[in-house]
């Protein structure tokens, strides 16, 4: 008798098939932690905004660089979150959106077009 196969998946979700756009400042804002990321890009498919890319080769010079976050197109949806601790590592945390600001000098506001954000902790 077959038995009852794993759902890798339970605790994450699907994939998102959506490409959601922000429509006003969210509650946490997800920070990939880029010392401890694989650059794997399971998380990838699981953003309905696509805002999680590879950071520049030229930044780190290695083969498969980690990730981060666009900061200013994030929904707070901690599916990323979910996918990386579930699934493959444990490489994103959520900031209170105000615990983000002061933490890494970056104003979120309602905009998604706001330029990328170097991510350097403020003094
Ligand atoms: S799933 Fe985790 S380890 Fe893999 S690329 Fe995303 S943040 Fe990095
Ligand atoms: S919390 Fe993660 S999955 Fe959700 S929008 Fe932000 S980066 Fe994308």
């Amino acid at each position: 008798m077959a038995g009852k196969s794993y759902d890798h998946y339970g605790k994450v979700g699907k994939p998102s098939e959506k490409n959601f756009q922000k429509k006003k400042r969210p509650k946490l804002i997800a920070v990939i932690d880029e010392d401890n990321c694989t650059g794997c890009q399971v998380c990838v498919p699981f953003c309905p905004s696509e805002c999680i890319k590879p950071v520049p080769r030229e930044k780190y010079g290695l083969p498969i660089p980690p990730l981060q976050v666009n900061f200013h197109q994030c929904i707070g949806c901690q599916q990323c979150m979910k996918a990386c601790s579930n699934l493959t590592w444990d490489a994103i945390r959520m900031f209170d959106v105000e615990d983000f600001e002061a933490r890494f000098g970056i104003t979120i506001t309602n905009d998604t077009h706001a330029p990328e954000a170097a991510l350097e902790p403020a003094e």
